[in-house]
């Protein structure tokens, strides 16, 4: 995954800098900054809910554009887990997990039913597979959203803000199944704040600022040893 030289602006509200960034196969990257810095105006350009105009993604070798072909590919290729879960509230939980593969991917229904109740378990929950979105806690709605996620057998996962949505007791199921699907070698990249989960799992963490990468290293470097008055700032009013 390559961003190379990535502008993006809102009407006259500059909110992606010459922003550059390389995730390598089975790498993790944490992505961390104030509010308003572009934190997920980013991941969404990687997954093309939002477009840049200037600059150049790709994502497994595929340069994202309007054509239809790239954007059948990426659908497929990236998953993305959001703040707010975003479940179908009218669908059971095994019929969000399924819904895409059967759609997208055309997989038969049996087919992708057995494969949601492996994610589901995966993630610690195959009992609620009957269940509504509505029925179960913030916590077990985040992890059927990654389950729902894994069922398209993405390249790359994009979190954002996973955890900010939860009550605190359920911050730590949703970290878990996170550390777990980096045990798996998936390629993530997550905005978090959540510097424990940073230090545990990330490659390298991504500090943003006003629509620009500011600093980029090992947690070690990005929190111990901040060089920049920028990332002084932001470490000292979140820790
Ligand atoms: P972060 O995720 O780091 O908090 P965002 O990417 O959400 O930051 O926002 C970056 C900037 O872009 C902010 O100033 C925000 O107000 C603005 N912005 C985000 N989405 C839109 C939009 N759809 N229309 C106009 N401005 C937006
Ligand atoms: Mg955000």
């Amino acid at each position: 995954m390559v961003l190379d030289k990535v502008n993006k602006w809102f009407g006259a509200l500059h909110v992606l800098r010459d922003v550059d960034l390389q995730v390598a196969l089975g790498e993790r990257v944490v992505v961390c900054g104030p509010s308003g810095s572009g934190k997920s105006t980013m991941i969404r350009c990687i997954n093309r809910l939002e477009t840049h105009q200037e600059g150049k993604i790709l994502v497994d070798g595929i340069e994202l554009s309007d054509d239809l072909r790239s954007l059948d590919a990426i659908r497929r290729e990236v998953g993305m887990v959001f703040q707010s879960f975003n479940l179908f509230p009218h669908l059971t939980i095994l019929e969000n997990c399924t819904l895409a593969p059967i759609w997208v991917r055309k997989m038969p229904k049996k087919d992708a039913e057995e494969l949601a109740m492996e994610y589901l378990t995966r993630v610690r929950i195959p009992e609620q597979a009957k269940k509504y979105p509505g029925q179960l806690s913030g916590g077990q709605q985040q992890r059927v959203a990654i389950a729902r996620a894994l069922c398209m057998k993405p390249k790359i996962m994009l979190f954002d803000e996973p955890t900010s949505a939860l009550d605190p007791e359920m911050i730590k199921e949703v970290l878990d199944t996170m550390v777990m699907l980096a045990g798996t070698g998936m390629t993530m990249i997550v905005v978090t704040h959540e510097m424990g989960f940073a230090r545990q799992v990330a490659d390298r963490v991504v500090f943003m600022d006003r629509g620009e990468v500011v600093e980029v290293g090992t947690p070690e470097q990005v929190f111990n040893d901040p060089k920049t008055d920028r990332l002084k700032m932001f470490l000292s009013q979140i820790l």
